[in-house]
């Protein structure tokens, strides 16, 4: 891409992701209120006093306010800024990666849906349905389109949607035995209900081969994880840990790089020819 573009576009890109890291921000503390999304404007938890438009813009808000409301000088969550530019800096890896095309829209939709499902479960234990249902349709309305624009024809279209309908199937059933060796490896349940629908998601937009990748990570990084906090004590053991954000590490980390993943295991594993 031409540097006079790149620069530019680049900018705008990470304008879009920050202000759609602001509305994640929104969902993650609403949703599981059972709050509604798109009413009241922002505003401060503690006075109420409804947010000036220019201290609503994604991170810069945060930071020329000092981290205080205006009107009553609460604190306000270093978290919202972070999240804002995270968001972006998602947003910006992935148009890098795919440059003008679906597969950008797509995943950054994917990813938005992955960012929002981690801090519920970080802050609630839960995967509110409402969310992981309609990832999952979304991702399946990815595959049918990706099916579309590789070949219009019904033909592509319908391998496409049996690959991520593949993947919802297989995402059902490796929750269940995903559990049974969580259940025997830490002697408790790590996982909910809700991770079995959020695997079932991850299926629809990754299809089966790469959610084995992003199971498998997010097994590793759990047990990393996890392992860890025990060991400096900041969890009780058989205490539970969110496994939602693990899950939507594994699964960024597949979809960009499940296919390296997949060849160099199988590299190792087959005989040299
Ligand atoms: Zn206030």
């Amino acid at each position: 891409m031409d540097a006079l573009v790149f620069l530019p576009t680049s900018i705008i890109v990470f304008g879009l992701g920050a202000a759609i890291g602001s509305f994640i921000n929104v969902v993650v503390y609403r949703l599981p209120a059972g709050l509604s999304l798109l009413w009241p404007p922002s505003r401060c938890p503690k006075c109420l006093n409804q947010l000036k438009a220019y201290d609503n813009v994604p991170v810069f808000g945060w930071l020329w306010l000092k981290g205080k409301c205006r009107y009553c000088q609460t604190k306000i969550s270093p978290r919202y800024p972070l999240v804002e530019a995270a968001t972006g800096v998602i947003f910006l890896i992935v148009f890098w990666l795919f440059q003008f095309s679906f597969l950008t829209v797509g995943y950054w939709a994917f990813c938005s849906w992955l960012l929002a499902l981690s801090l519920i479960d970080w802050d609630t234990m839960t995967l509110p349905g409402p969310l992981t249902k309609s990832g999952l349709v979304l991702g399946l309305c990815f595959q049918i389109s990706l099916g579309y624009f590789t070949d219009p024809s019904w033909n592509s279209v319908v391998k496409y949607l049996i690959f991520g309908i593949g993947g919802v199937v297989l995402g059902l059933w490796l929750f269940d035995s995903i559990s049974i060796l969580g259940s025997i490896a830490f002697g408790k349940p790590v996982m909910g209900a809700g991770d079995a629908k959020l695997s079932a998601m991850m299926g629809a937009w990754l299809g089966w081969k790469y959610l084995l990748v992003a199971a498998f990570l997010a097994c590793f990084f759990g047990a990393v994880v996890g392992g860890g906090a025990m060991m400096f004590s900041r969890h009780q053991m058989g205490q539970r840990m969110p496994f939602g954000p693990f899950l939507a590490l594994g699964a960024v980390i597949a979809a960009f790089a499940g296919e390296a993943i997949v060849t160099s295991y199988l590299q190792l594993v087959l005989p040299v020819t």
